[in-house]
C-alpha cells in the first residue's frame, strides 16, 4: 500500500498542497497518495489521532490549526519552538514530530527564485499570526539586518517581537509596533512582507502611501491569479519589485515532502504548473 499524507485544515477544499507533492512524487518516484482532510473546528486532535491510526504518516497543517499542532505534538524543531506554531507532522513509532517549513519557503522563494539578497537586508512583516511568526526567525538566520514587525493589533506585535528577539544576533533589532508605526523611513530600502490575511478579502492594509514608495521589495503571501491589493497598491506607488506566496506555498511544501521522503524535489517545474493553473481558473 502507498504511504499516506495529507493536509488538514479548515476549509480545506480550496487547498493546492495535494496537486503539489502528487507532482513532487511523480517527479521523484515516490510511492505515496495525499488528501485534504476537513476536521472540525473543535476536532482537530481526534482527526489527527483517527489519521495516524490508519496509518498515515505525515501531515501538513494549515489555517486555523498551526498553533495545536504545536500543542501537541511530543517533539518540536527550533523553528516551531520560535513560532509557537507548525505546518508539518512526522508520525512514527515515537510520536508526533513538529517543524514549521513556512520560514524556509520564504527565504527559499525569496533568494533562489526572486534573487533578493537577504543578508543585511531591512524587513517589514505586516502582521503576527501564525504565518508571521514562522518567517522571522527562517530570516534572522539568513542574516536580515533588522525586522519591524508591524500588526493591527500592536500588542500582538510586541509580544512577537519580543518573543522572537533571542534568535537575532547582538547586531540585529527585531521590534513589535502597531500598523500606525510604520513610516517611510522605517520602511526606507525595506523589503516589505505582506503576513496579513487582508488579502484574501481583497481589503487595503491602511499604510500610508510613502511607506510603498520606499521599500525595495513588496510581498504579499497571498496569492492568486490578478496582482493582489497589497501588491497592485505597491506598484502604483512605485515600489520597485513585487511578487506574492504561490513560490513561498511550492517551496514550503518541497521543505516537508525533503522531511517525510528523504528526497529534494525539483520547485521550478511545479511552480510553473500551478502559476499557469491559476491562471486558467
Ligand atoms: P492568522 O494567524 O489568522 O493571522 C492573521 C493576521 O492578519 C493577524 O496579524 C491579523 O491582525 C491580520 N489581519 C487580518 N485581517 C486584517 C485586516 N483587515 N487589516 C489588518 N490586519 C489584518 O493567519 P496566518 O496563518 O498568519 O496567515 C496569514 C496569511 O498568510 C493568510 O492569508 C495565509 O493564507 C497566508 N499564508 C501563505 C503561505 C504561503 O505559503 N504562501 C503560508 C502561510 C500563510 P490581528 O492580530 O490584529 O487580528
Amino acid at each position: 500500500m502507498s504511504d499516506r499524507y495529507a493536509v488538514i485544515g479548515n476549509p480545506i477544499a480550496h487547498s493546492r498542497s495535494p496537486f503539489i507533492h502528487a507532482r513532487f512524487a511523480a517527479q521523484t518516484g515516490q510511492d505515496l497518495v495525499y488528501d485534504r482532510l476537513l476536521a472540525p473546528l473543535d476536532g482537530f486532535a481526534a482527526a489527527v489521532q483517527a489519521f495516524v491510526e490508519s496509518g498515515g504518516c505525515g501531515l501538513n497543517v494549515t489555517v486555523p490549526f498551526k498553533e495545536q499542532a504545536f500543542a501537541l505534538a511530543g517533539r518540536r524543531s527550533p523553528r516551531v519552538e520560535a513560532a509557537g506554531a507548525a505546518n508539518t507532522l512526522s508520525f512514527d513509532s515515537n510520536g508526533w514530530t513538529a517543524e514549521n517549513t513556512d520560514g524556509i519557503g520564504l527565504v527559499r522563494d525569496l533568494t533562489a527564485r526572486h534573487g533578493v539578497a537577504l543578508a543585511g537586508q531591512r524587513v517589514v512583516v505586516l502582521g503576527a499570526g501564525g504565518a508571521a511568526s514562522g518567517v522571522v526567525l527562517p530570516l534572522l538566520e539568513a542574516g536580515v539586518r533588522d525586522v519591524l514587525i508591524v500588526n493591527r493589533t500592536a500588542a500582538r506585535a510586541v509580544a512577537l517581537a519580543s518573543r522572537l528577539a533571542g534568535g537575532a544576533g547582538p547586531q540585529t533589532a527585531v521590534v513589535g509596533r502597531g500598523l500606525d508605526g510604520l513610516d517611510a523611513e522605517s520602511a526606507a530600502g525595506a523589503l516589505l512582507i505582506n503576513a496579513t490575511s487582508a488579502g484574501l478579502s481583497d481589503a487595503r492594509l491602511p499604510i500610508a502611501d510613502e511607506v510603498f514608495a520606499a521599500a525595495a521589495f513588496a510581498y504579499d503571501m497571498v496569492y492568486g491569479a490578478r496582482p493582489t491589493a497589497f501588491l497592485a497598491q505597491a506598484a502604483a506607488l512605485g515600489c520597485p519589485r513585487q511578487a506574492d506566496g504561490l513560490g513561498m506555498l511550492v517551496e514550503q511544501a518541497a521543505e516537508s515532502f525533503r522531511l517525510w521522503r528523504g528526497v529534494a524535489p525539483q520547485t521550478d517545474p511545479v511552480y510553473r504548473q500551478l502559476r499557469d493553473e491559476i491562471g486558467r481558473a
